[in-house]
């Protein structure tokens, strides 16, 4: 899409850098025009008109001029600050992960309009939702499908044939389910559940609502979580920032405050 010198859009901040002395780039997730930087011209400033209407996780309206280089943001006006992410830790470091997420999986200029109503989404879900971990695997799994890397769960990746009513295996750099009889002939692949790859099954073509109605165990939430992670790591050949993040606050055991369910 050609954009226009001056243009109004709909955005995510996705992340932030300081510029000079007073102000930042903001990199800025649009419908129409994808994953793009913008100037924050003086932003740091307490009484900049900008601060607060672009901090990171913000829905945001924004005029943009093209400059240059970057273009530069003249208006912004919060449309949703999302507060109650902000306020819990456990869900906070959740949307992180997921803004991350979205800015690895997307080179500038690509396919951006289900990319951006699905981060929408998540947003929030991960402000309300009772199970965020499951927020967060229903966004894994539609970036996977939106660039065109969803794994192979319907039948064996290697043979074709259709999978065994049994436990499998998940192999990441085969790109999907292989069958008993392939999987030894694959290096890397791990032990995969019926009941994981009916969830991750669900997870790929059932809506969220569907896949919310399913009650996972906290097991069987693990074991989704590694294969989706194993495989995520395969396809951004590096693991994502703020999932160390996650694993962090899990590991430490103050990430679930008390009355907040997971
Ligand atoms: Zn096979």
């Amino acid at each position: 899409m050609t954009t226009p010198r001056i243009y109004k859009t709909e955005a995510i901040v996705l992340r932030q850098r300081k510029l000079g002395e007073a102000g930042k780039i903001v990199t800025l997730y649009t419908p129409n025009y994808g994953k793009l930087d913008a100037v924050a011209k003086g932003v740091r400033r307490p009484k900049s008109r900008l601060a607060g209407h672009l901090e990171v996780l913000t829905h945001t309206m924004v005029m943009l001029a093209q400059g240059r280089n970057l273009d530069v943001v003249s208006q912004a006006q919060a449309m949703e600050s999302f507060a109650s992410l902000r306020a819990d830790l456990h869900r906070l470091s959740r949307a992180l992960y997921a803004v991350e997420l979205v800015d690895r999986f997307s080179p500038e200029g690509a396919e951006s309009y289900h990319v951006f109503q699905l981060l929408l989404a998540t947003l929030r879900r991960l402000a309300a939702a009772r199970n965020v971990d499951t927020v967060l695997r229903y966004l894994e799994m539609g970036l996977l499908s939106l660039a065109g890397f969803q794994p192979q769960l319907a039948h064996c990746v290697r043979c074709e044939r259709s999978l065994p009513a049994a436990p499998n295996h998940f192999g990441p750099a085969a790109g999907g389910v292989l069958c008993p009889s392939c999987e030894p002939k694959v290096a890397g692949s791990r032990p995969l559940s019926l009941n994981a790859l009916k969830v991750m099954r669900l997870l790929q073509s059932g809506s969220f609502g569907e896949v919310s109605r399913v009650r996972i165990d906290p097991g069987l939430g693990q074991e989704i979580e590694m294969h989706l992670r194993a495989y995520l790591v395969h396809v951004l050949e590096r693991d994502v920032r703020s999932a160390a993040f996650i694993d962090r606050l899990r590991r430490e055991d103050f990430w679930q405050p008390a009355g907040v369910s997971s």
